[in-house]
């Protein structure tokens, strides 16, 4: 399951207990996948349900709210998720009721219109609004995860899908309204609302809420801070390790120009004690060999100094 599929099965795992925001939830779900269609002069609306649980829920919920019967429920292939849909349909004079009364038509002049004030009476009470906004991930909205394929590179992202400027307009400033920030940006013949911070997108998730997904976001970014912070040590210590090195193969070298010419011997006793305990240990570090020589590791780095610089005026 990815991250997606967490915060929305998350969502649907609770079902609601208040008629106003259930209503809430399925106008939001509605406006995000509904299509309007007109069929012998009747109309009708199609929406999506993102799985078999959702779309009996939904069904139950229609049936509850409204007394109406919805008959036509159809398996639709998501090409892109490689996953079934499930296409539900409502149609007749009761649609049209329904439909208004969740807010998504509207009557003009005597006519029946899509209502493009997406935040009416229907979303005035709080509870009801976060409801609306879980329809509308629900049914239109992504998270996606550094993590999810191994490349850090793609970064965090959350969106969501609006067919129109003026109603992703009007989401974003109602979430700016509870201090979650988004941005809008054209995208597949629509405009998406996104959030590109973890941050924010994780003050979006507890918005909704689903504190279950807000909770396994902030383990993920606490373990990418770890990782991060275990790196930078790590390269420190691979720096201290070529360090060293480089530092004893600079020794060796000095002290086998001095065997080679003067010879150990004519060093002080305390300087060809540790040129020999070097050269037959050349890989071990400063702090280990100044165990061997029971030295201090000043004392020891002096003398090395020492040698090195004996070798280097012959
Ligand atoms: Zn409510």
């Amino acid at each position: 399951m990815n991250f997606t599929e967490k915060i929305k099965s998350e969502i649907l795992s609770k079902p609601l207990k208040e008629k106003h925001c259930r209503k809430a939830f399925i106008a939001g779900l509605i406006r995000g996948s509904g299509v309007l269609y007109e069929k012998d002069g009747e109309l009708g609306l199609e929406f999506k349900a993102p799985d078999e649980q959702t779309a009996m829920a939904l069904t139950n919920s229609f049936k509850l709210l409204f007394d109406y019967d919805i008959r036509e429920v159809s398996v639709v292939e998501d090409r892109t998720h490689k996953k079934d849909k499930f296409l539900l349909s409502i149609s007749g004079n009761k649609a049209v009721e329904i439909l208004t009364e969740l807010e998504v038509l509207t009557e003009v002049d005597g006519e029946v219109a899509v209502n493009l004030n997406f935040y009416g009476a229907l979303t005035e009470k709080e509870c009801c609004l976060r409801a609306f906004i879980r329809g509308l991930f629900v049914s239109s909205g992504l998270c996606t995860l550094p993590t999810e394929n191994g490349n850090s590179s793609t970064g965090y992202h959350l969106e969501i899908y609006f067919s129109s400027y003026v109603t992703a307009l009007e989401t974003s400033n109602k979430l700016a309204e509870y201090n979650v920030i988004t941005k809008i940006v054209g995208r597949r013949g629509g405009y998406i609302v996104y959030i590109k911070s973890v941050e924010e997108i994780k003050d979006f998730i507890a918005f909704l809420p689903a504190p279950v997904s807000v909770l396994a976001l902030t383990e993920l970014m606490i373990n990418r801070e770890m990782k991060n912070i275990s790196n930078r040590q790590k390269n420190c210590d691979l720096g201290n390790v070529n360090k060293q090195i480089e530092a004893s193969a600079k020794q060796i070298s000095a002290i086998d120009k001095i065997e080679s010419t003067i010879g150990i011997e004519s060093l002080k006793k305390e300087l060809a004690e540790v040129a020999l305990a070097r050269k037959e240990n050349p890989e071990e570090t400063l702090n280990e060999l100044a165990e061997r020589l029971s030295l201090g590791k000043s004392c020891l780095n002096h003398r090395l100094r020492k040698i090195v610089a004996i070798a280097n005026e012959l």
